[in-house]
């Protein structure tokens, strides 16, 4: 069999590309955060990760529009070439002042800081420690960096704690890597204890905070702040995309990342944030730090659904999250699942293998702040339908 052959055949997706799949059901938003349709079906939006709903904030769009009428659509270069404009740099010592850290490095996806900055630190030489259920960016960046690359067990403390000790001196070359919240379970790490056990080992530490930046902590300063571990963590990176509401990553850190750049091949060779988003950007995180109650807003409606769910059986888990995972074992049964709840007015993200860490199916739920009542009494209406018809098939992972 060719390349060809093998390559560009149905099987490479789980439902194939026809119009029942996923690909197949584009979602069409106009105006609103939290209400949209697929195909001419009117949809709460629950799949988003907007977690403070701030893609509609006006201050961000006229932000953005003014931004693209001064300094055009794209920069059309790199940060290492001509791509790097005053805006760029306000915005990185605006993230930098938000965090209370002398360095911050922008970068064109949230994906690229992770690929980048993993790649630059584990370098040819180094080793990495993965938690088993990181995200693809930062598996990525290790495959990219090329150097040893070792996984321990999805928030094992313990594991973590046995896998260093058998690198016995090397763990100081050791970059272990966590996240704030994982992205398709939405669980949380035991962060204190996990940092624990790597500052004992000498190793250092980065934490991605895509789901948590904006969402955990006081201030919204992620995970590293909720567990008051903020002074034992190397490097933190995060997004742009999710409680940002725009696209874009960033790496925050009190170690100098000037240093790292030349490493980073995605900043080098990708062209930089284009203008209205630097500008939509630096107008939300102005928001996140001076509107705690986006947060609080986030955290009821996450309460609501969290107990909602566990009074219906779907949940068994005691954290709550803005993320909600329900589990399915076979493709096509999920697949019709997620239909009915379109059907039902809610649109969830339909998650499989390789996105799901597991061999299963995830119907994912993420809430926003801009979820009205009436948005979540209708989210929690519509997995009291899946309960009462699929209850039995929901997997307790
Ligand atoms: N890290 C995690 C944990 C993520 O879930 C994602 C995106 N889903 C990324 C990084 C990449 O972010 P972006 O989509 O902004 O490139």
């Amino acid at each position: 069999m060719s390349l060809l052959e093998r390559r560009v055949v149905p099987a490479n997706l789980p439902w194939g590309i026809d119009a029942r799949s996923p690909l197949g059901r584009p979602v069409t938003v106009s105006g609103s955060a939290t209400r949209g349709t697929v195909n001419g079906q009117p949809v709460v939006l629950a799949g988003t990760n907007n977690y403070l709903g701030l893609t509609y904030e006006p201050r961000c769009i006229e932000a953005a529009v003014e931004a693209l009428r001064r300094l055009g659509t794209g920069t059309t270069g790199s940060r290492m070439a001509n791509g790097t404009y005053a805006e760029h740099l306000l915005l990185e010592q605006e993230l930098a002042d938000f965090y209370g850290l002398p360095h911050a490095l922008t970068f064109t996806t949230g994906y690229q800081a992770n690929l980048g900055m993993i790649a630059a630190l584990g370098g040819s030489d180094g080793i990495l420690m993965l938690d088993a259920e990181c995200h693809a960016s930062i598996y990525d960046g290790a495959r990219l960096a090329g150097c040893e690359l070792y996984r321990f067990k999805h928030n094992d403390p313990a594991d973590l704690e046995k896998r260093l000790r058998r690198l016995g001196a090397r763990a100081t070359d050791t970059l272990v890597v966590l996240e704030g919240i994982y992205s398709m379970r939405g669980d949380q790490p035991p962060l204190a204890e996990l940092c624990a056990v790597a500052r004992a080992a000498g190793a250092c530490l980065l934490v991605d905070e895509a789901h948590s930046f904006g969402v955990l902590g006081g201030r919204g300063r992620g995970a590293v702040e909720l567990f008051d571990v903020e002074d034992q963590v190397d490097f933190v990176t995060g997004t742009f995309s999710k409680s940002l509401g725009a696209t874009g990553g960033f790496c925050v850190s009190r170690h100098d990342l000037r240093y790292v750049v030349p490493l980073a091949r995605p900043y080098i060779f990708s062209a930089s944030l284009t203008p209205a988003v630097v500008a939509s950007t630096r107008a939300a995180l102005g928001i996140v730090a001076a509107e705690p109650e986006l947060r609080a807003r986030l955290w009821d409606n996450t309460r609501r659904v969290h107990a909602a769910c566990t009074a219906l059986g779907l949940l068994r888990t005691p954290c709550e999250s803005p993320i909600v995972a329900v589990a399915l074992a076979e493709p096509e049964h999920a697949l019709d699942i997620w239909h009915g709840l379109i059907g039902e007015g809610l649109y969830v993200n339909l998650i499989a293998p390789p996105a799901a860490p597991g061999n299963y199916l995830l119907l994912r739920c993420s809430l926003s702040a801009a979820h009205t009542d009436a948005d979540v009494d209708d989210i929690v209406r519509a997995f009291g339908w899946l309960a009462a018809r699929y209850g039995a098939s929901v997997l307790h992972l």
